[in-house]
């Protein structure tokens, strides 16, 4: 079984051509801009939007450990939620919804084989994202396996903070990673993300030199890493890669993870550290910095 916390059909932007996107729960990392902050728990988290509701109270009603209460301000948690969903299940209006939801094997593969068509006519296929895949590497490897044995064509959307055992073992079994470089400079990527990035760093060394097919993902973030020093750092090390990414894709930022803190009931960039999307200008500056190196960049993914 596998908690997923989304299934995205038709995407676009998750690897070469229109493709169905799985989202694997549960994540090392902690990065303060993150955009799904609901998979980055390795367990089911409600998220609530008041706008939505209508205050029934058949969530307060049915909920075996009396843990939520309708305020005027709308449904609060008192802290013993078990995840078990049934709040979601009663509310009529989506108000209360649970993020992660366990699939056998053969429900994804029903789900997936719906878009072959759409997958085999546009050259897409199969991204399995998160959260971080590599927290559930066995798990990993058996979609993978059956992905493949179904002749689908299978991309994982990684940070790579894994082992490179790991790293080796999912590469013998998927046809392109999709990396994240947050940032060159260890310290920051730390105080950033909750982790160092050397581990990072050497595993993608570790699949360049494989030889395996991979894209860089670079999420463009003013104030945290569109910086001179680093934009060059990160360039220069991609362009000293035996085999360097086949695209690197600049991301601009974008807060929608802020809403999503919300409903949540989390904080979204703790440390109030000042973030914004990169000016056009910047935009431009860090793409011709990347291509003076020989680097196949784009802005967007
Ligand atoms: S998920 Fe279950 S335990 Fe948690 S608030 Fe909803 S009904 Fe109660
Ligand atoms: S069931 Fe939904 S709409 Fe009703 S009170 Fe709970 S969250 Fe609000």
């Amino acid at each position: 079984m596998a908690l997923i916390f989304d299934i995205k059909r038709f995407a676009i932007n998750d690897g070469p051509g229109i493709r169905t996107t799985l989202f694997m729960k549960g994540c090392p990392l902690h990065c303060i801009w993150c955009h799904n902050p609901e998979g980055i728990p390795a367990t089911p988290v409600k998220l609530y939007t008041k706008k939505k509701c209508i205050g029934c109270k058949s969530c307060v009603d049915v909920c075996p450990q009396k843990n939520l209460s309708l305020t005027a301000d709308g449904i609060q948690d008192l802290g013993n939620c078990t995840s078990c969903g049934k709040c979601a299940d009663e509310c009529p209006t989506l108000a209360m919804q649970i993020a992660g939801k366990e699939y056998q094997l053969s429900e994804l593969m029903d789900i997936v084989e719906k878009e072959r068509q759409v997958m085999e006519e546009s050259n897409g296929g199969v991204t399995i994202c998160g959260g971080e895949p590599f927290m559930h590497t066995d798990y990993l490897c058996e979609l993978l396996d059956e992905l493949g044995a179904r002749n689908i064509h299978r991309t994982v959307d990684t940070t790579l903070f894994t082992s490179a055992e790991n790293a080796q073992k999912v590469a013998g079994k998927c046809d392109l990673f999709l990396v994240d470089l947050k940032h060159m400079n260890s310290d920051k990527h730390h105080e950033y993300t909750g982790v160092r990035n050397e581990q990072i760093l050497s595993n993608i060394q570790l699949i360049s030199e494989m030889k395996h097919p991979f894209w860089i993902r670079i999420p463009l973030i003013s104030g945290i890493n569109t910086d001179e020093e680093n934009l060059k750092a990160s360039a220069d090390f991609l362009a000293s890669l035996p085999t360097p990414p086949e695209v690197v894709n600049l991301l601009v930022y974008h807060d929608i993870g802020k809403g999503k803190h919300d409903r949540l009931g989390t904080t979204y960039n703790p440390e109030d550290i000042p973030m914004s999307p990169p000016s056009e200008g910047e935009q431009q500056h860090a793409l011709e910095i990347f291509i003076s190196r020989g680097l196949n960049t784009k802005i967007g993914g």
